[in-house]
């Protein structure tokens, strides 16, 4: 059966659920559901649902499920691929988690927290400082994104080269699937071998699966002590090599270890107000962080890799102030491209030793397809993975440019496949990348996720479109 446009009735069935206060219908008042903050992704809804408990989602599954309704799960709609908004036709009916936010338990000793899906992550992380412990998962969007959100997209952001993406620190789920039936798995166990991982199936599964009601979440210890540097190096092969010295010289201590090309740090300069943390410039850089490292550290190694070559210039922050500063030359990049006309962005992994091949074979093809192109590569080289976005040429009109989007992306994935990356580090899929994954998934890969998405939603009615192209 697939998904058909809800009768009257059954939305007035659906709203007796959440009671009409939390059934919203009025267009207006829905508009903030219906849009992501760029207005890429814009839709339109019969109504939004805010439950606020896990036996509501499940009567509003089990209904949704016996009439053909579908559904689409949002959780702080800071999602950048057009999952978590209703398409254009106005079938879907939008279900936020917006007001299930409750902290239920933070364990210090287990080193757990346990959270609704609604909580946003800068409640988790706050919940866990509270208690002297760190959540790690950092994105800019801490803000706004929910835990059930970053959960289904399996988000990464700044630490993971530390403590790995969500799904490494997600330890148990409670899951309402497409009948409305509840898997209650929020377990705090750190070895459980009993069987299939079900847990696994539904973290970046992007809302298709099984709407994530409340998680469990591991806990760190929260470090003392940072260094943190901004550093020159001549080339990314030269950042590559950094990054092997430095996990080895601190015992890997390493939490950050960002790329930043010169283009994207004179942007930031140029538009947003950022300072040069360096005297002069240098065609790459690497801002790098240690935490709790023997004090030091990072000049000692620093000294080491000026006598390899891998370095040309470096400073080491001195206050928390000028921590913030170096980290807002990173952070202002996305921002500070937008007055540089139009810019078409790529989300890529590939093996970390692969990314000087990388950076070099898609620059190279990027020029061919549109000559004078300018590149604002940035981003998380520690995972291999790469914000390659691409700024118009100046003086070129911003729409032809934005024309090339899907011509652009395919030369640039034809590389990544080449060096046997992911078109999709971590942002995920959605409704912008469903039409490629016929081409980037084996037939065997993509006939057991069908199988899957049959056997778990065979009423097709959890986010449909998203993820697998219908
Ligand atoms: P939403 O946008 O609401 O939803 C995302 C997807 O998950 C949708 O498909 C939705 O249907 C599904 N979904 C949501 N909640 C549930 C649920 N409870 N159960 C089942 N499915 C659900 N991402 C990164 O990985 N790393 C970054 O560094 C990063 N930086 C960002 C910076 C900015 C400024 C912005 C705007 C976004 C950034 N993102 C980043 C993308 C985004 O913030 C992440 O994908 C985030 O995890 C989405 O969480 P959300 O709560 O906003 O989810």
């Amino acid at each position: 059966m697939t998904h058909k446009t809800p009768t009257p009735d059954t939305l007035d069935r659906l709203a007796a659920v959440v009671g009409g206060k939390h059934a919203i219908r009025n267009t207006a008042e829905m508009d903030g559901y219906m849009r992501e903050w760029r207005q890429i992704w814009v839709g339109r809804s019969p109504m939004v649902l805010r439950p606020g408990s896990t036996g509501e989602v499940s009567r509003i599954l089990a209904i949704a499920n016996e009439t053909g309704t579908a559904i689409v799960p949002q959780s702080g709609n800071t999602g950048l691929c057009g999952g978590q908004t209703p398409t254009d036709d106005g079938h879907e009916v939008l279900l936020s988690l917006d007001r299930m936010t409750r902290i239920i338990d933070v364990d210090a000793n287990d080193n757990t927290i346990t959270v609704e899906a609604g909580a946003t992550l800068k409640s988790v992380q706050d919940a866990a400082a509270a208690k002297d412990r760190l959540f790690p998962l950092s994105l800019a969007s801490e803000g706004s994104c929910r835990i059930g959100g970053n959960l289904s997209t399996n988000a990464g952001g700044l630490n993971v080269i530390a403590y790995g993406n969500t799904r490494d620190l997600c330890l148990g789920l409670e899951v309402v699937l497409a009948d409305g039936r509840v898997w209650n798995g929020l377990k705090r166990l750190r070895k459980d071998n009993t069987g299939y991982d079900l847990r696994n199936l539904f973290i970046g599964a992007e809302g298709t699966l099984g709407i994530i009601t409340a998680a469990v979440m591991k806990l760190y210890p929260r470090p003392k002590s940072h260094e943190t540097a901004f550093i020159a190096v001549p080339s990314p092969q030269a950042a590559v090599d950094l990054l092997s010295l430095m996990k080895e010289l601190s015992g890997n201590r390493v939490v950050a270890f960002e790329i930043i090309a010169d283009f994207a740090l004179e942007i930031t300069i140029r538009h947003a107000g950022a300072r040069h943390p360096l005297a002069s410039s240098s065609p790459w850089y690497v801002l790098a962080e240690l935490a709790d490292p023997v004090r030091g550290a990072m000049e000692a190694l620093l000294e080491s890799a000026l006598e390899k070559g891998l370095v040309t210039d470096a400073a080491v922050a001195q206050s928390d102030s000028q921590r913030a500063a170096f980290w807002s030359c990173r952070e202002l990049i996305s921002e500070s491209q937008k007055p540089e006309g139009g810019s078409i962005k790529h989300d890529i992994s590939v093996p970390v030793s692969r990314v000087p091949a990388f950076l070099e074979q898609a620059d190279a093809a990027v020029s061919q397809l549109i000559p004078g192109s300018r590149f604002v590569s940035f981003g998380h080289m520690g995972d291999g993975n790469i914000h390659y976005n691409v700024s118009q040429p100046p003086g070129m009109d911003k729409t032809a440019f934005l024309d090339s989007w899907n011509a652009m992306n395919d030369v640039v994935f034809d590389v990544v496949a080449k060096l046997g990356g992911s078109i999709s580090a971590e942002h995920g899929i959605g409704r912008l990348k469903a039409y490629r994954m016929p081409k980037i998934k084996s037939a065997v890969e993509l006939g057991m996720m069908r199988d899957l998405k049959r056997m778990l939603d065979p009423n097709g009615i959890l986010n449909p479109g998203r993820v697998l192209p219908e």
